[in-house]
């Protein structure tokens, strides 16, 4: 028999299982408490359950492994890196950023990606496997348990395509800001995606208090499908409209993640057209000078360019940023994650 993922049931889906399994339905509320607060790895932890009940569960369940195989942490800024490996030997890379306002973790969804993003690492070689609710979980319980300090922050930007795995990460979202677990507020967590049209209408349906971010690149059709093959299967104004609805349902305002490419999207045109594009929509743009990745020789605007660029439509009202570039020295930044540390 296959073991049950015992970090993926919901609050009332635990007591409902222990029931099943013939206890009480408050063991489930313990056990919850022992996985989500407590953040226990393994059931010998479980010091309130008795030894008999321990081993049953241990011959039926299993908390998914997400184990720290390595840290690194910029000199620039601090930004901590971590490696983890899962139970199959494949690795995963988190990154946690201090900010005066509490520490933010951004974590990975997939095992590489398939969305093949040009200017991106973490897509190269594809995808590998899905993660589960609870190894997304795993990455923020295990940097909360090394830093001794709690995380008030996800941002699930990490390597892969969040609604690419939509179904673990809804069930990942339900657990992380659950009021019996950690209870991150919906508020502070942010879910990055390259628009994959029909699940962000299933997000807006949620009508969770998430911030969605959307990766937009280019300003035109054309040159988002430059970048972006994503922009193949949805067309710009198809995406453009999935995010009007989503504000609409849920009142949170897009982001709109721009990664500035010198000479491919950062013009004097490029910097007209996303007027156009954005100037009557509520929203944030957030513009990321290109992290240079080895395989491809993508550069950054430089510092002056990429302030005229902000400065042109910062004139036109919109709310504007170029994002903190943090942990480039370790490889930590935007599009640089990958499945293994890179010697
Ligand atoms: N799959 C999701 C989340 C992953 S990446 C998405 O596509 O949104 C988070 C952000 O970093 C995305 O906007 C992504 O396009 C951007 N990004 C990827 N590679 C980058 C790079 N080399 N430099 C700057 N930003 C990059």
């Amino acid at each position: 028999m296959e073991k049950k993922d015992i970090r993926a049931y919901t609050y009332e889906q635990l007591q409902e299982e222990m029931k099943g399994i013939g206890e009480k339905a408050f063991r489930g509320k313990q056990i919850y408490e022992w996985l989500h607060v407590r953040l226990a790895d393994s059931f010998d932890e479980m010091t309130n359950l008795s030894k008999a009940l321990r081993e049953k569960l241990e011959a039926q369940y299993v908390i998914l492994p997400v184990e720290p195989a390595a840290r690194q942490e910029s000199k620039l800024d601090g930004t901590n890196k971590f490696l983890f490996r899962l139970w199959d030997g494949n690795m995963v890379e988190s990154v946690l950023m201090r900010y005066k306002h509490g520490n933010s973790v951004c974590i990975s969804s997939q095992v590489g990606c398939r969305m093949g993003c040009r200017f991106c690492a973490s897509t190269i070689g594809g995808l590998e496997r899905n993660l589960s609710p609870s190894e997304m979980l795993g990455q923020i319980y295990q940097i909360q348990k090394m830093i001794g300090e709690r995380v008030s922050n996800v941002v699930i930007m990490g390597t892969g395509e969040p609604l690419d795995n939509y179904e673990n990460f809804l069930t990942f979202i339900r657990l992380l800001t659950d009021e019996h677990g950690l209870h991150i507020s919906q508020r502070n967590i942010t879910v990055s995606t390259c628009g994959i049209v029909p699940r962000m209408y299933d997000l807006a349906k949620e009508k969770l208090q998430i911030t969605l971010a959307l990766s937009l690149h280019g300003s035109t059709q054309e040159k988002r499908k430059q970048l972006m093959p994503v922009a193949n299967k949805y067309d710009l104004r198809e995406v453009l409209e999935a995010c009007d609805n989503y504000f609409h349902e849920t009142g949170r305002r897009i982001t709109f993640e721009y990664s500035m490419v010198h000479g491919v999207n950062d013009t004097e045109e490029d910097a007209r057209e996303l007027t156009v594009l954005l100037k009557h929509r509520n929203c944030h743009l957030n513009l990321i000078p290109v992290n240079p990745i080895k395989e491809r020789d993508f550069e950054r605007p430089d510092r002056k360019n990429a302030l005229n660029f902000k400065n042109k439509l910062e004139k036109s009202g919109i709310n504007v940023t170029i994002r903190r570039e943090m942990g480039s020295d370790i490889d930590g930044a935007c599009g640089q994650l990958r499945r293994s540390y890179q010697g």
